[in-house]
């Protein structure tokens, strides 16, 4: 056996100590004590339950967590994944990528997560329904959930329509609750979900992306220059946030989308791949295998090793292992999914000059929204409504006074663009914006002050633990 080869075989994979590690590695450059490090390490709680579920005559076993990995804010947030790999030690990292998420865009909560076991694609959707409803009822008795206490929201294997569910379900079982429909985030715009949600971690990064590019010396010791137009991706994942962010790269940026993979596979084409077609072509077939506008690519992971210039892990984590990192072929990785490189491939990384824009950041917009959305329900009105037509009223009247001014008239067109007042969308997305542009000025220069940083993961982490120790030290611990 060779020692890469060695390596890559013995290295831990467990999510729970991979995000130790990493913030370990920022907390040794801090100056705190070592007893708050600690306490915000942790995990503060975590339930597990198993409950049964009837189908018919026949019951069947669920086994379900929830961890809420800091309450230093109320309430503490984050998504529910079904899937067959979820694990206690998964669900509690999860979390604790949660707490560091939130502080790192100045969102005011805690970070949680919670999951069930199980593989959604095997139950019909009456049985998902009743397995939702289920967890939502425990997660109810033992106060896991609630708008000032903990706010679930989508994940991998759960959607809008879960969330709908979930809403449901804890607005039956407290009754009279007005502010019950900000229990849960990500649900339908039609049941208090706002408009924006459902693309918010593809925009997010989107965003985060630009915002890096705007930075020209920092791309330059990655060996990347210019601007986003006609830069090569490659996207592992094509759910909701792979697809998402292939489609704004390439529509809004000019991006050539040149490689997508999924659970079965991918496909690749140099020139690069028509998002839209591939998604009618996925919808169609069910898969990816077969596009006929590229050329397959056999198993999951390949995609990972395409020639690119950047590089959108939106799946799983330890995606980029010790055993792969030596054959991809780009000059950055963009973070989209949580925890998808290993510290070892991490550090090869780095070595290598390939520039890393962490998880904790990168993908921190799908929160953010759902900010936007608990708040909207907490004040049960749609954003935009007040002001909308005020705005309109004012920008006419500005209008106006262009063309009396200079004598000339402005084209329909021109005139309808500049009249428009913000909607929903508009404001989600403007506060989207301005959220990921902050949060990675505020990381970029945490690193050109402490160069021991080394990179944006330590960086972003140290920036989100002197947030979360703050707080603490502000709080005082409750006897
Ligand atoms: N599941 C998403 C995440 O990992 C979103 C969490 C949320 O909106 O609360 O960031």
């Amino acid at each position: 056996m060779q020692t890469g080869t060695r390596a890559a075989a013995q290295e831990d994979l467990n999510l729970w100590n991979i995000v130790s590690r990493q913030f370990d590695r920022a907390a040794a450059t801090m100056d705190l004590p070592e007893g708050l490090l600690r306490q915000i390490k942790a995990c503060n709680a975590v339930y597990y339950v198993q409950f049964p579920v009837r189908f018919g005559d026949r019951y069947e076993i669920f086994e379900g967590w929830r961890a809420e990995h800091s309450q230093h804010r109320k309430p503490t947030k984050g998504g529910i994944r079904y899937s067959e790999m979820v694990t206690q030690d998964e669900i509690m990292a999860l979390a604790a990528l949660m707490t560091y998420k939130c502080a790192i865009v100045d969102v005011p909560f805690g970070g949680s997560k919670g999951g069930i076991c199980f593989n959604p694609k095997k139950y019909t959707r009456d049985q998902v329904e009743k397995i939702t409803r289920r967890y939502t009822a425990e997660l109810v008795r033992k106060n896991f959930i609630g708008p000032g206490i903990n706010v679930p929201a989508p994940d991998l294997g759960t959607g809008e329509q879960e969330m709908a569910w979930i809403a449901d379900t804890f607005e039956a079982l407290t009754p009279g609750h007005v502010d019950s429909l900000a229990s849960v985030t990500g649900k339908p715009v039609t049941q208090g979900g706002i408009r924006g949600r459902k693309e918010a971690t593809g925009r997010g990064v989107q965003y985060g992306i630009r915002e890096a590019f705007k930075h020209k010396a920092d791309l330059k010791k990655f060996g990347l220059s210019g601007g986003l137009e006609g830069k090569r991706v490659a996207i592992q994942g094509f759910g909701n946030v792979g697809y998402h962010v292939a489609k704004f790269l390439s529509e809004e940026d000019g991006c050539r989308i040149v490689a997508i993979g999924d659970v079965a596979g991918g496909v690749i084409n140099r020139d690069g791949l028509n998002i839209n077609h591939l998604s009618e072509y996925r919808d169609m077939t069910g898969g990816l295998k077969g596009f006929p506008g590229g050329k397959d690519l056999p198993g999951p992971r390949d995609v990972l090793e395409a020639e690119c210039d950047i590089l959108v892990p939106a799946a799983l984590e330890n995606q980029i292992t010790l055993e792969n990192v030596d054959r991809i072929r780009t000059k950055m990785v963009a973070e989209a999914a949580n925890g998808p490189t290993t510290p070892g491939a991490d550090e090869r990384l780095n070595q290598r000059g390939v520039m890393i824009i962490p998880d904790i950041y990168l993908n921190a917009g799908g929160v953010t929204v759902s900010y936007f959305e608990w708040t909207k329900n907490l004040s049960h009105i749609r954003y935009g409504r007040m002001e909308k037509r005020l705005d309109e009223i004012y920008r006419d009247r500005l209008v106006q006074t262009i063309e009396q001014v200079t004598g000339r008239t402005v084209a329909d067109k021109q005139r309808r663009e500049l009249l428009k007042g913000a909607d929903e969308v508009d404001l989600v997305n403007s506060g989207l914006e301005g959220s990921m542009q902050n949060a990675y000025r505020e990381i970029r220069e945490a690193l050109l002050a402490d160069p021991r940083l080394g990179d944006l993961r330590t960086a972003a982490f140290a920036v989100a633990i002197t947030k979360v120790a703050r707080s603490y030290m502000e709080l005082g611990v409750f006897p």
